[in-house]
C-alpha cells in the first residue's frame, strides 16, 4: 500500500537515546499513571496479580543482550511506544476515520468514540504500538501526552510528555522535528538519530540515537572516534526484534 506522506505544520515527537536509557521502566510507569487518571477511559488491567495478567500500556521497554563485533557484550534497553509516522498505515486502514494524524502537529490519535475495536490498525502497525483495551473494547495508543503539552494549567516544565518529564537518565527527548533548530533535530544531526525499519516505508517521525559500543578495558581510548561507525550496526538487531514481538 503507497500514498503520500500526510503533510503537517508540525512534526512533534521524540528522540529516545538508546545510549543512555537505563531500562529503568520509570518512563512506563509514569505513561500508565497518566494516561489512566487523565485523558480518555482509563487504561485497564485484568487478572493484575495471576497468572496471566494482561493489561494496556502504551510504553514498553525491551531489553537485549547485543554482541557487536570487536566489543564486548552489552545490554541495550529499547522502550517501544507509537512513532507518529508520516505515512501512518494505521491511519489507512481504519475503516471508520476514528485513527487520524493532527495536520496542525502531526500526533497520531484514535478517537474512541468512533473506534469499534477491529484491530485491524494493530495489524497494519509494523512497530507492534497499538493497545486493545479488552475491557473499553477500543484501540488505544500514545497520545504524545497531548492533554499534557498544550495544557496551560500545568506549570511550563511539565508541559512535556510524561515519559519525558520522568526519565532519570534524560534519555528522552520532545520536540518539532520540523524545525531545524529544535533540540530534537539538533541531537538527530549530532549523533546520527535513526528510524527504525525505514524499510517499511512509513516515515517515523520518532528517532533512536544509536547506542555506542562499550570498550574493552584494555582499548585504546584516543581511537574512539573510529569506532562510532559500528554503533549503527549495533540497531541491527532491532529489525529481528521487532518481528518476534509482532
Ligand atoms: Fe500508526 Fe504504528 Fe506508526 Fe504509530 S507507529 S503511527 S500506531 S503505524
Ligand atoms: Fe529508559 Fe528513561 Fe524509560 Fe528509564 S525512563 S526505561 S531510562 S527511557
Amino acid at each position: 500500500m503507497t500514498s503520500l506522506p500526510q503533510q503537517t505544520d508540525r512534526k512533534l515527537g521524540l528522540v529516545i537515546d538508546l545510549d543512555t536509557c537505563v531500562g529503568c521502566h520509570a518512563c512506563v510507569v509514569n505513561c500508565k499513571e497518566w494516561n489512566t487518571g487523565g485523558y480518555g477511559a482509563p487504561l485497564s488491567d485484568q487478572d493484575a496479580y495471576g497468572a496471566e495478567p494482561i493489561g494496556s500500556w502504551l510504553n514498553r521497554v525491551h531489553s537485549y543482550e547485543v554482541t557487536p563485533e570487536d566489543a564486548p557484550a552489552q545490554i541495550v534497553h529499547f522502550p517501544r511506544s507509537c512513532l507518529h509516522c508520516e505515512d501512518a498505515p494505521c491511519v489507512t486502514v481504519c475503516p471508520t476515520g476514528a485513527s487520524y494524524k493532527r495536520a496542525e502537529d502531526g500526533i497520531v490519535l484514535v478517537n474512541e468514540d468512533h473506534c469499534i475495536g477491529c484491530g485491524l490498525c494493530a495489524w497494519s502497525c509494523p512497530y507492534g504500538a497499538r493497545e486493545m483495551d479488552a475491557s473499553e473494547g477500543v484501540m488505544k495508543k500514545c497520545t504524545l501526552c497531548v492533554d499534557r503539552i498544550y495544557n496551560d494549567n500545568l506549570p511550563e516544565e511539565d508541559r512535556v510528555p510524561a515519559c519525558v518529564r520522568t526519565c532519570p537518565a534524560s534519555a528522552r527527548h520532545f520536540g518539532d522535528f520540523a524545525d531545524p533548530e529544535s533540540n530534537v533535530s539538533k541531537l538527530v544531526a549530532e549523533r546520527g538519530g535513526m528510524d527504525l525499519m525505514p524499510e517499511q516505508g512509513t516515515k517515523p517521525v520518532n528517532k533512536y540515537l544509536p547506542p555506542r559500543p562499550k570498550q574493552k578495558p584494555d582499548a585504546d581510548l584516543s581511537g574512539a572516534k573510529a569506532s562510532e561507525p559500528k554503533a549503527k550496526g549495533l540497531l541491527g538487531w532491532l529489525d529481528s526484534a521487532l518481528e518476534k514481538l509482532g
